[in-house]
């Protein structure tokens, strides 16, 4: 596995791969990460994985000093899961970089207490396709709403990459693997379960039940354990609009903060 530190050298280094499957991340890598590997794997010839923490998408409050880094054993999980190239580059490729904006449906949802968010995701997003110019790119399905919005950003003619989502990882207990689920006091680690085990419960139970119904009996759940979720919503999987009823498909998407720690998670009907 061969690292690449700097954009010139990827554009040297890449210049003649037509078959590229790009893995982006933020490091700290999990089970979910390699998975998104292995999905590369299945699509096309050559893996180039990337690592860099985007100043540019946590806000000003957020978590980017304390973020994990982990390099060191970040770079071995990726060389066993098969990984043939790594970029990780310094906060160098920020300079000049082309600042983009993130479609309408980067407001809703996470965007509503993360409004630059998504901007700094496409941006950061957009670099990487300018540099590595993949045939495809892996993203996690974890992250719905970030998913749609690269797929729009993918769908601009200054792009040839098709996007391509893999499925949530989890731990055994249900909880969404997530580099932030290590920062989780032991106590709310014991509490996190709860979070998927409602969203299924409403798929359980949303032939059922009203959308309207099973929002507030969830939303009172959570309260009762001392949680109050940032959103929890049933919506139409590509405009992420409120659904009233459940006519097939749909996204049952919440985030919520357990202590300082911000999760998300979400199950798709489709
Ligand atoms: P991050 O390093 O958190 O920016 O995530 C990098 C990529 O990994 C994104 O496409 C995420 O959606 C994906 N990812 C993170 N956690 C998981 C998970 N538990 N299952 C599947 N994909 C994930």
């Amino acid at each position: 596995m061969k690292i690449i530190s700097s954009e010139i050298q990827a554009k040297e280094v890449l210049k003649n791969y037509t078959d590229i499957v790009l893995v982006p991340t933020m490091g700290n890598l999990h089970d979910g990460h390699i998975s998104l590997v292995n999905k590369a794997k299945e699509i096309g010839k050559t893996i180039v994985s990337s690592i860099f923490i985007n100043p540019l998408q946590f806000g000003v409050n957020e978590d980017f000093d304390s973020y994990p880094r982990t390099l060191e054993n970040d770079l071995i999980q990726l060389e066993s899961a098969g990984s043939h190239f790594v970029f990780h580059p310094s906060k160098e490729i920020l300079e000049g970089i082309k600042n983009r904006k993130a479609p309408p449906l980067s407001k809703k949802m996470c965007g509503k207490t993360r409004p630059e968010h998504f901007d700094g995701v496409v941006t950061i997003v957009g670099k990487l396709f300018e540099v590595i110019k993949p045939q495809f790119a892996v993203f996690g399905l974890k992250d719905y709403q970030q998913f749609l919005i690269i797929k729009n950003l993918a769908s601009l003619s200054d792009f040839e990459t098709e996007i391509i989502g893999s499925d949530i990882v989890r731990e055994n207990d249900g909880l969404a693997m997530s580099s932030r689920n290590n920062l989780l006091t032991s106590d709310n680690r014991l509490l996190a379960p709860e979070i998927y085990k409602r969203l299924c419960w409403i798929k359980e139970n949303i032939s059922n039940k009203s959308n309207e119904i099973l929002i507030k009996d969830s939303i009172d759940f959570f309260k009762k354990k001392g949680l109050v979720p940032e959103y929890l919503k049933i919506c139409d999987p590509d405009t992420l609009e409120d659904l009233n009823h459940f006519s097939g498909r749909a996204l049952i998407a919440i985030a919520i903060k357990l202590g300082a720690v911000r999760l998300i998670d979400n199950i798709l009907l489709d």
